[in-house]
């Protein structure tokens, strides 16, 4: 065992932290499928940490990587100046974008990842003449991190009220797909919803559609409840976007690098936007990386325009870190050497029969999956909306398993190299501790 260090300086993100203050739950080592807490149990992995450590924990490869590059070159500016595996790691997350993004601009996490996006959307705008193209569109029930931007297109309404004062102007939002308290129970993408993409029709009517930059969504929204895109719905965006020159953003740090069993959500739809934003998974979070890979005609446009004065000023002290492209590069090689977008394809049907077997059980009202990620709606408690999923959570930790909770969605989303025999665990050690609650 581990001892509990003093917990009164450290800001945890989030406030809803009381519960843990109660009883701190620490994690102190992690390999494979396993945390171990600090009271010395194995703690299956079934949410890889936070949807990012697609490769599973401990790698060696990626902490030799890291270690090397920090030996030989610790950092070297991104402005002006290069360093190798910057090119290399940029090349190779080129590789498995659909064909034609591949220009990739390096940030530090998914919020950062999603920032550049939207300024990237305006620049090529900008660059173009047309200037005024500055309304953004988003999504109810979108998750793009905490930035103003992110937030500004998020469709989290009370952090949207929360920072409304300083929030982007000229924001619309899409309704999301999903409703909620209809059981739906969708083994991959629901066949019912395609339509409300038409709702960008609306949008478009109610503003000048030159006045539009980009549309952003994640193609699976997956923080706030694994809601899996219908059938046709990602398309029918695209349609309406090309119809009226919006660019089209697709919000892939949680679902790119294998979670849907392909490269991309993008790959596994078909439908091409014209950026992907990108994190988690990039580095199998070993080190804080992110990536915006973009359309080439879009960034030659916005390089070309700064030979004639339009600049595009953005950049971090971190883009393309040494550390972080080292830690890219060992990810990168080990999803294509081990197949584990090819994998996760592979074991989804044992996922998917896993996770329907709480279908029915005691207040599961909805199961949504697809690839290697689940979303199991609970029904809500009378009067105390989350706690059940609260409950099951801290229950579920007890139990030595590692699952996700955001309003009464319980998450599952396992590194890409759990067995069946896990899965099966993931979802008995569910449907087990559900019984137990009230
Ligand atoms: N976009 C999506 C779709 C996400 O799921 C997240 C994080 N969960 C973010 C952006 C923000 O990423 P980060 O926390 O690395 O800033």
């Amino acid at each position: 065992p581990v001892k509990i260090p003093d917990m009164s300086h450290l800001w945890m993100p989030f406030t809803a932290n009381r519960q843990f203050k109660e009883a701190p739950r620490l994690l102190v080592a992690a390999k494979g499928m396993y945390y171990t807490s600090h009271d010395g149990r194995q703690i299956l992995d079934g949410t890889s940490g936070l949807w990012c450590v697609n490769a599973g924990h401990g790698r060696s490869e990626i902490v030799e990587a890291i270690s090397r590059q920090a030996a030989e070159l610790d950092y070297a500016p991104s402005f002006q100046i290069g360093h190798p595996n910057a090119f290399l790691a940029a090349s190779a997350i080129a590789q498995i974008m659909p064909a034609g993004m591949d220009r990739i601009f390096f940030t530090n996490s998914g919020s950062e990842s999603v920032d550049t996006a939207l300024k990237i959307a305006l620049a090529y705008h900008r660059a173009r003449g047309e200037g005024q193209r500055t309304r953004l569109i988003g999504r109810e029930r979108g998750y793009h991190g905490v930035g103003f931007g992110g937030i500004s297109v998020g469709g989290i309404g009370p952090n949207r009220k929360a920072f409304s004062g300083a929030l982007i102007p000229g924001v619309d939002h899409l309704p999301h797909t999903h409703d909620l308290s209809k059981n739906a129970n969708s083994h991959g993408q629901p066949e019912w919803g395609a339509h409300l993409a038409d709702d960008l029709e609306r949008i478009v009517a109610l503003h000048d559609a030159s006045t539009i930059a980009a549309v952003i969504v994640e193609p699976m929204a997956g923080s706030t409840g694994v809601l899996i895109p219908p059938k046709g719905y990602l398309e029918r965006l695209r349609a309406i976007t090309e119809k009226y020159g919006i660019l089209l953003i697709f919000d892939e740090v949680i679902s790119g690098f294998g979670r849907l069993g392909a490269a991309t959500a993008s790959e596994l739809f078909g439908v091409t936007p014209d950026l992907i934003t990108l994190a988690k998974g990039v580095s199998n979070a070993s080190v804080p990386a992110g990536a915006v890979a973009v359309k080439h005609n879009i960034h030659d446009t916005i390089v070309g325009a700064s030979a004639k004065g339009i600049e595009f000023f953005h950049g971090y002290t971190y883009s393309g870190h040494p550390l972080a492209t080292a830690a890219i590069l060992a990810t990168l090689d080990i999803y294509k050497r081990e197949k584990l977008f090819a994998r996760a394809a592979s074991l989804s049907p044992a996922f998917d029969t896993a996770a329907h077997k709480l279908e029915g059980g005691r207040h599961v009202i909805d199961v949504r999956n697809l690839g290697l990620v689940a979303g199991i709606e609970l029904a809500p408690r009378p009067g105390a909306p989350g706690a059940r999923a609260a409950e099951a959570f801290t229950k579920c930790f007890d139990q030595g398993l590692m699952v996700r909770y955001t309003g009464d969605t319980l998450a599952v989303s396992p590194p890409l190299i759990i067995d069946e025999s896990q899965i099966s665990q993931v979802f008995e050690t569910i449907a087990a501790v559900l019984k137990t609650i009230d």
